[in-house]
């Protein structure tokens, strides 16, 4: 069925530069967007064409937009508990892989994640919660198969971390979806890391 939404302008390295260079904006204390101006808005209501997908935490720390500098209409944006992908979480990834056609996926977790914290004392603790934040950390837990928990806890946290973003990066590479857009060259997908004390992102390399 072909669709009728407009194109993204960038292709996946220009969008990744156009992250970084928010980013950068954004820990200069230079950021562009504070508002947006109704002509926009206006534009925006006949259609999206966001240039990156971002599967994100639900942290009130770590906000995409304002993180990367971004205006409405920039980033189609997923934010759930410790970024963990679910059925109706790879839905929405997969609609924005075939009807927006973002041409960039970034996966962003954050140092300090309660959720991912709750998943290592879940594992390493035999920590109980309540029954929905159990299944959420479920999600979470099978990421940390080839961490060393005899480390420091601060060094085990932050490796948690990116553990838990590969983990989603590698589910969402091997589902027969992923791999099929990714073998297409659809759409580019990369990790990345937030840091609370900087406001800095840091992409993962492969
Ligand atoms: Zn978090």
């Amino acid at each position: 069925m072909p669709d009728s939404h407009p194109r993204p302008a960038y292709t996946a390295e220009q969008a990744l530069e156009r992250l970084k260079a928010g980013n950068a904006r954004f820990v200069a204390g230079e950021a562009r967007f504070p508002t947006v101006q109704k002509e926009v808005l206006a534009d925006l209501a006949k259609g999206q064409a966001p240039y990156a997908t971002i599967l994100g935490c639900s942290d009130s720390r770590v906000p995409p937009e304002l993180v990367f500098d971004a205006g409405f209409g920039e980033l189609f944006i997923i934010r759930v508990a410790g970024n963990v992908l679910g059925p109706t979480i790879a839905g929405t990834l997969q609609y924005a892989g075939t009807h927006l056609h973002t041409p960039l996926f970034v996966v962003m977790g954050h140092e300090g994640c309660g959720a991912v914290k709750a998943a290592l004392a879940r594992k390493y603790e035999s920590a109980e919660h309540r029954s929905r934040i159990e299944t959420l950390l479920e999600g979470i837990v099978p990421a940390f198969d080839d961490l060393d928990p005899t480390r420091p806890p601060e060094q085990l946290m932050h490796a948690a971390v990116e553990a838990n973003v590969r983990w989603t990066l590698r589910a969402l590479r091997e589902s027969p979806e992923g791999k099929a857009s990714l073998a297409r060259g659809d759409f580019q997908l990369v990790g990345a890391v937030y840091e609370l004390e900087s406001g800095r992102v840091r992409f993962l390399a492969d």
